[in-house]
């Protein structure tokens, strides 16, 4: 074995690669960190607080996030893809594609000038579309590496040879036009797959009236609402009127647990609707929510007390109750039509804002990485785990954590990504 395959490859920057990352630097391995954006930080960024302990996702996340980027074990290329995998376990080669950034990562600062002066205004994927970035951009304003990045797709440079504006604006001369995408060969003696997870689109499922209503929105996209980084800094408003809404409506199980769509439980909806509830009280507390569910699946410790509180509290009422349709009335105001479980009765209530918990489905290109790689799926497209050692893929030398190999929160994640990390290190230690 030679000395750079006593490295880990782990694929995809969100919280359980980053966990798994700094479980295997602090064991003295070198860690091959790969993220296709532009920094790490995952779905946990996008959100305001987390369940259970209502802390705030980015405070707990930034030392982490730090910590990969600074640490001497762990190399990290973002803007980064595999494209080709050889070898066996022990003794892999991969080959990456690392996108041209076309800033020098080594001058940029992130001062922000080159951002401010930008002309071009395009949709914020961070953001869930709910504002606009510009053509140079950082992903979040902690994000980590804290470099910016050129949109090449957008910027007007390379669509109409124009503008050229943050070159002149930047003092540290750090934009270069000239970079080129980049293909990196690694040789590594295993492989960690943390690539996560994308959101169902609940517009499939029209009668819920989603992207019709404007005061239906998903989870995520209330995450950013309330958050105080997000597009109304942390002042909730509805979308159709900025009035700020008093009645609340989330709907579990949107996409899950229906053999429509999908038939697996998301596994953190019932707590994350939760959550939201409370935040939204926190930051007013006239506002009074109903969560709309088929079973409370709360099953991790102490997530039965934190639906307690949440009913005791926070003024959130649970209506076990099936959604049949959303309708809206001319003031754009929702309107839920629903089977009462308990009493087998149609009814209708009224709310202001209702929020859509849809389920984690797999990343669209999971099928692709799985055939790169030569590993099974299960039936869902997630990554298939052993039966007695859900970390394991179908391959030797490869194993899976996070919710790429099931929806699971936060904690799970972590607990996972610890597992997968000393898994991986088994194989580059063993000789
Ligand atoms: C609305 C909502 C609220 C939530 N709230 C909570 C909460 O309060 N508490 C809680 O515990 N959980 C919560 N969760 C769940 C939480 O988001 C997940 O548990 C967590 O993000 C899983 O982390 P992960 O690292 O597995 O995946 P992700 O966060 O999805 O990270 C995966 C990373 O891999 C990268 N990647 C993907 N494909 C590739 C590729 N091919 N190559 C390179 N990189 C790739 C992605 O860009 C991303 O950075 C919530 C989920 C939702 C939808
Ligand atoms: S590219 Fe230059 S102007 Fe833009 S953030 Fe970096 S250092 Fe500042
Ligand atoms: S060259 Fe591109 S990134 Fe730079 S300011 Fe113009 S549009 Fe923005």
């Amino acid at each position: 074995m030679d000395e750079n395959s006593k490295s880990v490859m782990i694929i995809g920057g969100g919280i359980a690669g980053i966990q798994a990352s700094l479980d295997l630097a602090e064991r003295g391995l070198i860690v091959e960190l790969i993220e296709k954006n532009a920094c790490i930080g995952g779905r946990m960024a996008q959100l305001d607080k987390t369940f259970p302990t209502n802390d705030c996702a980015i405070c707990i996340l930034a030392p982490k996030l730090a910590e990969c980027f600074r640490h001497p074990n762990i190399n990290l290329h973002t803007l980064s893809e595999v494209k080709s995998l050889s070898g066996q376990a022990g003794n892999f080669k991969a080959k990456l594609l690392k996108k041209a950034r076309y800033v020098k990562e080594d001058e940029c600062i992130n001062c922000g000038q080159c951002i401010e002066k930008c002309p071009m205004r395009v949709d914020d994927e961070f953001d869930m579309n709910l504002r606009k970035r510009r053509a140079i951009y950082i992903d979040y304003v902690q994000g980590v590496p804290s470099i910016v990045t050129i949109d090449r797709e957008n910027c007007l440079f390379f669509t109409k040879q124009a503008c050229r504006i943050c070159e002149k604006v930047c003092e540290r001369e750090a934009i270069d036009f000239e970079q080129q995408d980049e293909e990196i060969e690694l040789n590594i003696g295993s492989i960690i797959v943390a690539t996560g997870y994308d959101i169902f689109n609940p517009k499939s499922i029209e009668s819920l009236g989603y992207s019709r209503y404007p005061n239906v929105i998903t989870a995520l996209e209330f995450e950013r609402l309330i958050c105080a980084s997000g597009p109304l800094g942390g002042h909730l408003m509805r979308p159709s009127d900025k009035k700020e809404p008093k009645k609340l409506a989330f709907i579990n199980c949107v996409g899950s647990r229906d053999i429509k769509n999908n038939p697996y439980c998301s596994s953190c909806c019932c707590m994350y609707t939760t959550k939201e509830a409370m935040i939204a009280y926190e930051h007013d507390n006239e506002i009074e929510t109903s969560i709309f569910y088929i079973d409370l699946r709360a099953a991790g410790k102490g997530f039965r007390e934190y639906i307690q509180r949440g009913n005791d509290a926070y003024a959130i009422s649970y209506i076990k109750g099936k959604v049949a349709k959303i309708l809206e009335d001319d003031q754009r105001n929702p309107l839920i039509i629903y089977e009462d479980i308990n009493t087998s009765q149609v009814k209708q209530l009224n709310f202001d804002l209702v929020i859509l918990a849809t389920t984690m489905v797999p990343k669209k290109d999971a099928v692709e990485l799985a055939k790169l790689l030569g590993i099974e799926l299960n039936e869902y497209n997630f990554y298939k785990g052993n039966y007695f050692h859900p970390q394991k893929s179908s391959k030797e030398g490869i194993f899976l954590c996070g919710a790429c190999r099931d929806p699971m929160d936060i904690p799970n994640s972590v607990i996972d990504a610890s597992g997968a990390a000393a898994k991986a290190a088994e194989i580059v230690m063993r000789d």
